[in-house]
């Protein structure tokens, strides 16, 4: 039976973060993982560029129950600390928009520096691993796993959460959680695409592949940026922000001319060119497929002078506040995160650690911490692993 200080369950963006600091503290780590490779996630993020962090990550940034929760450890490991990292590995990068950065090659380069930074600080990282059973002992923990028995101080689950299964997500994390007596919240999909029915789908089918600038809202919640629609239904940076905040049944807002007041636009189109139709208006401000099938879709087009007030009033509540009851969401298989999970009530903000059991810490997604689209996950990785590392 071997024996550690800490042990690590979960070789994604948190685990490899806390690995390497609670190593280079000196503390004797393993890190396990059941998957072949570590930070799979990483190396898909970002389109294959992994926005790594945001710049103007904000507390507002996060949904969790317990809102207050992550302020301590975003506050004590921010954007600028692994800038530093990135910086020190001349890693290249460039701000996208929004404050948020990507690699300006590939997602594997800081897979590269995390993985170097832990063989350097001597973590020892065994993949394949899949753990099997945990017991509490009197000094810590006693676990069982294809590597054999493992004692060790502390244990660190940073398993993550359900989405995309394929790249190696699972309910462990939740499964020890409840072992150990902690509430776990329901989980939902977050951050993924809408699919649609009806004349809903029709349209999305015809627009495949158009994007659009909107602003997005739903329940108390607004985005401005793209949406995209898609073969089977809604996509795009504002959708998938927005599915973060939306329950089945809810409809969504989409607002398709948020640069202007859409009434007073058709007033004052309809005063200067009266001859001219609808569709070629719509057509100067939406592709001209876009604007022809909404012509078609949702409106009888026809030349400005011949709509009523109450016709452009219509119209008007149409482009500026479309309203959409998606059919559902594309789920666990593309969901970028997963809302709800460990109930942060139950662990302290400061260190990470349980208050059920001691020594037993949570870090990253499989807490009930999600954030916006725009690097903000990975951030709460880093900064709740870094976190954790300082008390293991
Ligand atoms: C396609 C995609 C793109 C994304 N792009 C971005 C982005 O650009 N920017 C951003 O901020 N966020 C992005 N995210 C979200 C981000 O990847 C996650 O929030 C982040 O990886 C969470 O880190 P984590 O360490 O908690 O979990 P993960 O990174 O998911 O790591 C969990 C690890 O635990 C392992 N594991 C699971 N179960 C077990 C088990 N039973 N035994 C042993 N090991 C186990 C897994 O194999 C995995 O290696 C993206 C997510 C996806 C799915």
């Amino acid at each position: 039976m071997r024996s550690t200080d800490v042990v690590i369950i979960g070789a994604g963006a948190a685990g490899l973060m806390c690995a390497l600091t609670a190593a280079a503290r000196g503390r004797q780590v393993l890190l396990v993982d059941h998957a072949n490779k570590a930070g799979k996630k990483i190396l898909m993020s970002g389109g294959g560029r992994c926005n790594f962090t945001n710049m103007w990550t904000d507390p507002a940034n996060f949904a969790s129950q317990n809102p207050h929760f992550c302020k301590s450890a975003l506050a004590r490991y921010t954007p600028w600390d692994f800038i530093a990292m990135v910086d020190e590995h001349g890693v290249p990068y460039h701000e996208k928009k929004l404050g948020q950065l990507f690699c300006d090659n590939k997602s594997k380069d800081i897979l590269k520096m995390l993985l170097e930074e832990c063989e350097l600080a001597g973590v020892d990282l065994r993949l394949d691993t899949a753990v099997r059973q945990i017991e509490k002992t009197e000094a810590g923990y006693l676990l069982s796993t294809d590597i054999g028995h493992v004692a060790t101080l502390a244990l660190v689950i940073a398993t993550g959460g359900l989405s995309v299964p394929t790249l190696g997500a699972t309910g462990f994390g939740y499964e020890i959680a409840r072992q150990f007596g902690h509430n776990v919240l329901s989980t939902r999909a977050g951050l993924v695409p809408f699919t649609s029915s009806g004349q809903l789908k029709e349209l999305c089918t015809e627009l495949s592949g158009t994007s659009v600038d909107c602003v997005v809202s739903c329940n108390g919640e607004s985005f401005r940026e793209n949406i995209l629609f898609t073969h089977r239904g809604l996509s795009g940076p504002a959708i998938l922000q927005i599915s973060s905040f939306w329950h089945p049944g809810d409809a969504v807002e989409i607002n398709l001319l948020p640069d202007r007041n859409a009434l007073e636009w058709l007033q004052s189109q309809q005063a200067a060119r009266p001859n001219s139709e609808l569709k070629t208006l719509l057509g100067e401000v939406f592709t001209k497929k876009m604007a022809a099938l909404l012509a078609e879709h949702w409106f009888v087009s026809k030349p400005m002078k011949q709509y009523t007030p109450a016709e452009l009033r219509n119209i008007a509540d149409t482009l500026g506040a479309w309203q959409v009851v998606p059919a559902g969401t594309e789920g666990y298989r593309t969901a970028e995160v997963t809302l709800g999970g460990v109930d942060t009530r139950e662990v302290s903000s400061k260190t990470m650690e349980s208050l059920k059991s001691r020594g037993l810490y949570f870090i990253g997604e499989v807490l009930d911490v999600s954030g916006h689209l725009g690097g903000f996950n990975f951030q709460w990785a880093w900064a709740s692993g870094y976190a954790a590392a300082q008390f293991v």
